[in-house]
């Protein structure tokens, strides 16, 4: 989609699922399965569906995937299902891993983290993107790196040890403008550190809303998952950034989603324009 100076695409690394109980929390089944079906282990099929933002001058990525240093064991648990690989998206707009130039987080829970170092050929663990900036708020960078017995399962030494040791993370300290146009702005909520990640080109403008807003089926600003660390956090951020977007005629842009990348809402909630994703995308159950 083209928004003022900026083209946005999303670039796939795959699908997979998680306990559909887990993704709606504190919401009964017979409401949320009226939205999304599960399989027959409970779960729900979620995209990764990282966003790719290009100016005349950078090539920017939101989030990096699952990659591909998933054990088999944990390719199941998850059905996890490539392709495509985010390396295979990237393809399709003519772009190699080379060419991105900065990597902006949301958080690092590892199905967001898991693509920003890889297993190369040797067996090694390196950058995948050699030449970019990685961009993560401080307090998240703090809880990644020092985890506590919640997180240590989801906040994983592979996915930044590789990143850390050729200096390529750059700490975001305060919310605002990150690079020209594209601003950073610190919500909790999910993780101590989430940010937001807005996107703007004149009165036109788009915000990512990481794992804040999931997907479509968690405009409710109570439905929060029950990995949220701070609930409390996410429903009153989830609330207010919603309210904004609708009130400026903005985009939302979704991460898990397996129907849209992108959608716009009125104050009540209700869906005024959407983008659907690429065909390649659709839930493979
Ligand atoms: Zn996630």
């Amino acid at each position: 989609m083209k928004l003022g100076e900026f083209t946005i695409d999303w670039v796939s690394d795959g699908i997979f699922k998680l306990d559909g109980g887990a993704m709606f929390g504190p919401v009964p089944k017979p409401m949320w399965e009226k939205k999304i079906q599960a399989d027959a282990r409970n779960r729900i099929p979620l995209g990764l569906n990282c966003i790719l933002v290009q100016t005349e001058h950078h090539r920017i990525l939101l989030d990096t995937g699952l990659g591909n240093k998933i054990a088999p064991k944990q390719q199941e648990i998850l059905d996890f299902v490539q392709p495509p690989t985010l390396e295979q998206s990237l393809a399709l707009h003519g772009l190699s891993p080379a060419d991105i130039d900065h990597v902006v987080m949301s958080h690092c829970d590892y199905d967001h983290l898991g693509g920003a170092t890889k297993l190369d050929a040797d067996g090694r663990i390196v950058p995948t993107f050699p030449k970019a900036r990685y961009h993560i708020r401080k307090e998240e960078w703090d809880d990644l790196t020092h985890p506590n017995m919640r997180a240590k399962g989801t906040y994983l030494r592979v996915n930044w040890e590789a990143i850390a040791e050729t200096n390529q993370v750059d700490l975001i300290e305060r919310d605002g403008e990150l690079l020209p146009g594209i601003h950073t702005y610190h919500t909790g909520g999910h993780t101590r550190g989430h940010v937001v990640i807005e996107v703007r080109s004149g009165d036109e403008g788009a915000v990512y809303m990481g794992d804040l807003m999931p997907s479509h089926h968690h405009l409710n600003p109570l439905w929060v998952m029950a990995y949220d660390n701070f609930p409390l956090t996410s429903i009153e951020q989830r609330g207010s950034w919603t309210q904004t977007l609708a009130e400026r005629d903005w985009w939302l842009l979704m991460y898990h989603d397996v129907d849209y990348g992108a959608g716009k809402w009125d104050k009540d909630l209700n869906l005024k324009a959407a983008i659907p994703l690429p065909g390649q995308l659709a839930p493979a159950n």
